[in-house]
């Protein structure tokens, strides 16, 4: 593929955008219509606006092929410089019956059945077509433009999403304001398909998924684990140098645990089922669970000695593995998974240092992106929504609690925004959202105050003045969990890690098999420092060498010769971005092995470029 310098289209989004809600309604209209003028057995089900176009559901008695594609599209043309006017109309129920009985399709008597209030609003294409909608739709077809429409894919579906009803198919279409902005969503699919972490992990033998292991449950390769373990040391130093303290915990425990925290009041449809020894047990529910939070196992620990406010801010690390309960509809890479490690920390602090820790953790949070070169990012203040249930502790706690993350981002003068609802059930939070270069958003780091979790598990310390007082917990996760933020950076970096994060860092490639006992000598003095590299000995020409290793993706590469060894040198290939952001292997020239070590070394401790 030609490299393109990165354009800069804004792509507006349905949900902002009335314009082309309107745009993409009409378009799945002139498409049901264009699909009954070819397929005239065909029967019109639903067709909304979706995110990024349309789609119509029909019950057809053959599936539609590319080429009917092809030809709906060109008869959706016809139909739009017809210049049909889109006229609205309003029945009593009754009429609407008669009128749909007259043309025989009993899928809209079902919807006609599912719209409460009367009148019934009906759309017309002119008078050659018609649908029960509430709209809204451009005032007529001529407003849509043909170039800026194309129908994407044909899909299985059931009416009602219901496996026992009929099975339908659906035509998915995308439409746009003008042929520059499909042209442009085109090539961000295109784009996102191409990083597409599930396809690149796959390449790059990363991570796998086993149907025993079950759904959303990956596997990690020892390529992808080193990929993991060098995240988490990263960071574990990081914490070591801030006065964390790392601690280990069960997968498992009491339910009562989870009851006193309140996970399993607020939080048990995303468990995992309760194991319990006997039916009794199971009816006085008194059964493990499977942890789907670390924090009340780190209170635990605050809880097993009576602290003064000397040890405060106490702050408890741990790289823990938690499971969810998700559905398994929802299941997809890595970026929904049923269990996953979270850089989970939990500080137990007095009122009085709340401002400042917090301060702290959003420091060490915006370090770690710069280190991951997530630079693309916003923080969402997530709230409680005043009017929900769902949530526990006092308004005065979470008065105070939303106040300190309002007051952190002010004092740092971060971009940022509001999220009602978005709080955790126990306490807002602090979320970092990243924008991708797609311009999606993916939801990384998160802080949280919480006043309430040290309420309900009595928390205390000794104060200065001997009396107990209550610590306040702040809940962070810099990375959010390690498998989101895998397959963020995969899709980030389109495979190609800076060399510090990568798998494997160098391969030396030896141009004959007399050279290879240099090329392991050189492997063994990087790997005394910390290098991850080896020596391709498959044997293969130079130009499938160099080959193989551009297809892993591998920052260096050292070519070995006669001249190399002579003059304890390696000739070396490294992965660079180009000016258009795509990463290519050029060469660097002939360096010292001395002078190789040196910048891996540095690379490796400054997250820099080779
Ligand atoms: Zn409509
Ligand atoms: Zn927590």
């Amino acid at each position: 593929m030609v490299a393109q310098s990165p354009k800069k289209i804004h792509l507006p989004k349905t949900s902002e955008s009335e314009s082309l809600q309107k745009i993409r309604h009409t378009a799945s209209h002139v498409m049901a219509m264009a699909v009954q003028k070819l397929f005239p057995k065909a029967q019109v089900t639903i067709g909304p606006w979706i995110e990024n176009g349309f789609y119509y559901d029909f019950d057809s008695p053959e599936p539609f092929t590319e080429k009917d594609l092809k030809a709906i599209k060109k008869e959706m043309a016809k139909i739009i410089r017809r210049q049909l006017p889109v006229i609205r109309e309003q029945v009593s129920r009754e009429e609407a019956e008669q009128r749909i009985k007259a043309i025989a399709e009993p899928y809209k008597l079902e919807i006609l059945n599912d719209i409460k209030e009367e009148p019934i609003t009906i759309y017309h294409l002119g008078d050659q077509w018609w649908d029960l909608c509430a709209g809204p739709h451009l005032e007529s077809t001529s407003q849509l433009n043909p170039d800026a429409i194309a129908l994407e894919s044909v899909a299985g579906a059931y009416w009602r999403g219901d496996e026992t009803k009929a099975q339908l198919q659906r035509i998915y279409g995308t439409a746009w304001e003008s042929p520059e902005q499909l042209v442009e969503y085109q090539r961000r699919k295109e784009e996102a398909l191409r990083r597409d972490h599930r396809k690149i992990g796959k390449e790059l033998g990363l991570f796998i998924f086993s149907d025993l292991v079950g759904p959303g449950l990956p596997l990690w390769t020892p390529k992808g684990t080193v990929l993991r373990s060098t995240l988490e040391s990263f960071l574990q130093k990081e914490q070591l140098k801030r006065g964390y303290l790392p601690v280990v915990t069960p997968h498992i425990a009491r339910v009562d645990l989870f009851k006193m925290s309140g996970h399993w009041q607020k939080y048990h449809e995303d468990m995992f089922p309760m194991m319990a020894e006997s039916q009794d047990a199971k009816e006085h529910e008194q059964g493990f669970v499977m942890k789907p939070m670390n924090c009340p196992f780190h209170i635990q620990i605050y809880k097993s000695e009576l602290r003064s406010y000397r040890e405060l801010p106490m702050r408890l690390a741990e790289f823990g593995t938690v499971y969810r309960y998700e559905q398994s509809g929802e299941l997809g890479g890595l970026t929904r998974v049923r269990g996953f490690t979270v850089d989970d920390s939990h500080l137990f602090v007095t009122p009085e240092q709340l401002d400042d820790e917090f301060l702290k953790v959003v420091d060490l949070i915006l370090s770690v992106f710069e280190s991951l070169r997530l630079k693309n990012f916003k923080a969402r203040l997530s709230f409680r929504d005043p009017d929900s249930d769902k949530y526990i502790g006092s308004d005065d706690a979470w008065e105070k609690a939303q106040g300190a993350i309002r007051r952190a981002v002010e004092t740092l003068g971060m971009n940022y925004f509001e999220g009602i609802g978005e709080a955790a059930f126990y306490g807002p939070k602090l979320d970092f959202i990243f924008q991708d270069a797609l311009d999606r958003e993916w939801q990384l780091g998160t802080v949280q105050v919480d006043y309430n979790l040290p309420e309900r598990f009595d928390l205390e310390y000794v104060a200065d003045d001997g009396t107990r007082k209550r610590p306040v917990m702040i809940h962070r996760a810099p990375f959010g969990s390690l498998e989101r933020l895998i397959g963020i950076l995969i899709e980030e970096y389109a495979g190609d890690f800076p060399v510090w994060l990568a798998p494997l860092q160098v391969r030396l490639l030896a141009v004959g098999d007399e050279f290879l006992p240099f090329a392991k000598q050189v492997v063994e003095q990087m790997q005394a420092i910390g290098i991850r590299a080896e020596v391709d000995l498959s044997g293969d020409r130079l130009g499938k060498l160099i080959r193989n290793a551009e297809k892993d993706k591998i920052p260096v590469m050292g070519v070995v010769g006669a001249k190399e060894v002579e003059s304890n040198s390696l000739s070396i290939r490294a992965r660079i971005r180009n000016e258009a952001g795509n990463i290519q292997s050029q060469d660097v020239g002939s360096l010292s092995v001395a002078e190789v070590l040196e910048r891996l070394k540095q690379a490796n401790e400054t997250h820099g470029n080779f």
